[in-house]
């Protein structure tokens, strides 16, 4: 199918269709039956099967006519591509459709206090419950953004410690409303709290909810992984609700308002690279040779940057296979971010640390200054980006292990050597 039919396809259906009367979920339901709310999907499971870049056409009619799309957030760019490939048909019958219409939210419990970098080292354990079909979970997440709004979460525990630390993982779909999952938030250093810690004290999950195999959580969580970067400029790109009037639009509204929530600060994490010619002009410091330079030094980073995340995007598209702009992408975004806190500063001296009504720029400066760290841990750190790019991309030696091969209960860990 071509482009133009495409648009000229669900343009048509838009027209016919779409009602800002609607109840948000009446809505998406109907975008779920078109199969134009999920067009990069299986037919099967409420999609159409068209290739990423058909996709984006649908999303721009969408946008054009002013209608409601599908929701943003993990549920639909994290979850839904793990049950595709990895999902059992019985799941992905259960949890795709309400991802879609976004009745159902999402988290990721992946990172644990002692396993974050080393995300195989995770001690969360996941045991059959004898005579039911129920694992029994205890264990402790942290990092976990939305945890507090979600209704699923994607669980990563250990049920099996006799075997090596990657093969003895399972994946789980894991129902965050009950009595065994405790929640609470965690203030970060520029004041917001959008990530939580987790405990899970006997929390119970079905094993039909194992996405995957039983022990081949590994492989489903590298999938997850594989999205993450996709998942930010998504929720950027789409992270707002058409104008205009409307039930369903001010549903959305709603909607978007608790998304977005804990990803406020986002922009400001990312540098604000946006602000800085602005800045710079208003404040004068343009005439400033020096800060010139270090102006001209992050435009080319930022720019290159755009350039070489649109050059894998163009890739990805045409069906080639991914090449290291993936790697370089991330490690990549914390030397702009860094770089621009530091153009920040130049600008506006030592104001930059102040925040209020009457600070520069409302305190966005300073916002700046304490939430870029976050770019060089989230989604895995700069050093961690930096042994992937020189064991994968430039096929240097392997960082030495001691812990790979060897059953994951003798693996010496720092509960062990402290106690
Ligand atoms: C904004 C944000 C959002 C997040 N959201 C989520 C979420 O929703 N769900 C979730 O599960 N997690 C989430 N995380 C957690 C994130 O994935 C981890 O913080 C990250 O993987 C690093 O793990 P850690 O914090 O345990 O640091 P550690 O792994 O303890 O690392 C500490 C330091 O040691 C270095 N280091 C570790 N291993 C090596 C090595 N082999 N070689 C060289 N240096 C090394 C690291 O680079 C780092 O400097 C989020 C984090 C942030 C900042």
């Amino acid at each position: 199918m071509e482009a133009e039919d495409v648009r000229r396809e669900v343009r048509a259906w838009l027209e016919a269709n779409w009602n800002p009367d609607l109840s948000l979920v009446e809505w998406r339901n109907k975008l779920a039956d078109s199969g134009w709310g999920a067009p990069t999907w299986p037919e099967r499971w409420h999609g159409r099967a068209l290739p990423v870049a058909l996709g984006d056409v649908v999303s721009e009619e969408i946008e054009r006519i002013g209608a409601v799309g599908p929701p943003t957030g993990s549920g639909m760019t994290l979850v839904a591509p793990t049950l595709l490939e990895h999902g059992s048909d019985e799941l992905k019958g259960r949890l795709l459709r309400p991802i879609l219409t976004g009745e159902h939210t999402w988290c990721q419990l992946f990172s644990e206090p002692g396993s974050g970098s080393d995300l195989a080292g995770l001690t969360t354990r996941a045991e059959l419950d004898s005579g039911t079909d129920e694992y029994v979970v205890n264990g402790q997440k942290l990092w976990s953004t939305s945890a507090h709004h979600a209704m699923f979460g994607m669980l990563l525990a250990r049920t099996n410690w006799d075997v090596p630390k990657h093969r003895g993982i399972t994946y789980f779909a894991l129902e965050m409303h009950q009595p065994g999952v405790v929640v609470r938030p965690l203030r970060q250093m520029n004041g917001y709290a959008s990530f939580n810690e987790v405990f899970l004290n006997g929390a119970r999950v079905h094993r039909l909810n194992v996405i995957g195999e039983v022990g081949n959580g590994w492989t489903v969580a590298l999938a997850t992984l594989a999205h993450e970067r996709r998942m930010f400029d998504a929720i950027q790109a789409r992270g707002r609700s058409p104008k205009g009037k409307g039930r369903a639009i001010d549903e959305n509204r709603a909607e978007i308002a608790d998304l977005m929530e804990p990803y406020k600060w986002y922009p400001q994490r990312a540098g604000r690279v946006d602000l800085v010619m602005e800045r710079a002009k208003a404040t004068g410091k343009i005439k400033d040779p020096v800060i010139r330079q270090e102006i001209a030094k992050l435009l080319i980073m930022s720019k290159a940057a755009e350039w070489t995340a649109r050059r894998a995007r163009a890739a990805q598209e045409q069906g080639k296979p991914q090449g290291p702009e993936g790697s370089l992408g991330k490690l990549v975004s914390s030397n702009v971010a860094r770089q621009a806190a530091r153009v920040h500063t130049y600008i506006t001296g030592a104001d930059a640390l102040l925040t209020g009504e009457d600070s520069p720029m409302n305190g966005v400066i300073a916002e700046i200054l304490v939430s870029v760290p976050a770019t060089s841990i989230a989604g895995g750190t700069d050093e961690i980006q930096r042994n992937i790019i020189s064991e994968r991309v430039l096929k240097m030696p392997k960082e030495h292990s001691v812990d790979t091969n060897k059953p994951f209960k003798d693996v010496p860990r720092n509960i062990a050597a402290s106690s």
